[in-house]
């Protein structure tokens, strides 16, 4: 079932989101999460996409051998275990990094075989130590390029033009906002203008990177409004775990944090003690959220489901 159809005036889902295990580790880490957090009725779960990365390996010969590895593959396959297994609506993530067009085609046609029609399509992070995203020979610059490839799946047109009566996919494609701006953009108003160009080119809804004050989610979702982005709008929330992530989630992903957060996280004794901060600021910012009629409420776990199983209890037990 398209996520849109679920979001229904009045009620706010539950969803998280799940990385794949480590390449070696085994699917139960998965099963474990999802074991924990059905209980709370899931809208529907993302399944992140990593890329590949650049691993230096040092040889006998003192040389050091360039590898390209990819850690976290499987986000397809999972995405289907999921559905077979609890019968949940999951949302795989597509990204532009490390794909041609002729990979997203290929990938998309597996979805679409497996039966899933939701997709996230982003960029993708660039790949470790790049300073400038690159695009993969043939492939998409930006999340826009992605959802134009996908919307044009939609309608029967794949990327061989002499193939004829070629099956419409039907998947409905989800995008990314960034309530504090993404890192690269010049300002917040040329980012929306970009994220509207996304809605433009058949995005139907936004999900957004984290924040941990609301009033920059709701400034932000009035910005878009008046910007004319109509499509529904899901909060992207993460519970605060440890203390580096003071300086680590405002480095990684932008984000500002709030002085009374800050202050609670410093005066913890140890990591359990903040664990317990995240899970109470999570709770206020969720209850918040729901009072004020969000879409669905999207948690970045992180693989790992304990406090986002205690939030959710607080919030849809
Ligand atoms: P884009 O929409 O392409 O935007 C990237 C930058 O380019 C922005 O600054 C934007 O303003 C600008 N821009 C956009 N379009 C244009 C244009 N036409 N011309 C010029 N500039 C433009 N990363 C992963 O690798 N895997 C994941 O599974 C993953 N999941 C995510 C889930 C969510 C909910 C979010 C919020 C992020 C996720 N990310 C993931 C991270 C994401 O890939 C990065 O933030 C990436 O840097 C940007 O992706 P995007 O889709 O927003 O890119």
């Amino acid at each position: 079932m398209k996520i849109t159809e679920k979001f229904t005036a009045g009620k706010t889902l539950f969803a998280f989101e799940l990385l794949p295990p480590l390449k070696g580790d085994n699917i139960e880490t998965v099963f474990d999460t999802i074991g924990r957090l059905a209980p709370y009725e899931p809208g529907y779960i993302n399944i992140t996409y990593h890329r590949e990365e650049v691993k230096l390996i040092d040889r006998a010969d003192g040389l050091l051998e360039r590898r390209v590895v990819r850690k976290r593959p499987g986000t397809v396959g999972i995405a289907a275990a999921i559905r077979a297994r609890y019968g949940i609506d999951v949302v795989p993530h597509l990204i532009c990094g490390g794909f041609s067009k002729f990979d997203v085609e290929d990938a998309l046609i597996d979805l679409h075989f497996l039966g899933i029609d939701n997709v996230l399509a982003l960029r993708g992070d660039n790949i470790r130590g790049e300073r400038l995203f690159q695009p993969a020979a043939n492939g998409h610059r930006h999340a826009e390029d992605l959802v134009r490839q996908i919307v044009a799946m939609n309608r029967g047109e794949y990327l061989d033009s002499e193939l004829e009566h070629a099956a419409p996919t039907s998947f409905c494609v989800g995008v990314a906002g960034y309530p504090e701006k993404h890192a690269e953009a010049p300002n917040l108003a040329a980012d929306i203008a970009h994220l509207k160009a996304k809605v433009e080119a058949g995005a139907e809804y936004v999900v957004t990177q984290m924040f941990f004050d609301n009033a920059r989610f709701f400034a932000y979702v009035e910005a878009c409004r008046a910007a004319g982005i109509t499509v529904p709008i899901v909060a992207g929330l993460k519970p605060f775990t440890t203390k580096t992530q003071l300086s680590l989630l405002p480095q990684t992903f932008g984000v500002n944090l709030p002085e009374e957060l800050v202050r609670a996280v410093e005066g913890c004794r140890d990591n359990a003690e903040v664990r317990e901060v995240g899970i109470e600021w999570a709770v206020q910012q969720g209850r918040e959220l729901i009072a004020a009629g969000v879409p669905a409420l999207h948690f970045y776990t992180m693989g790992k489901a304990d406090n986002v199983e205690r939030i959710a209890r607080a919030l849809f037990g």
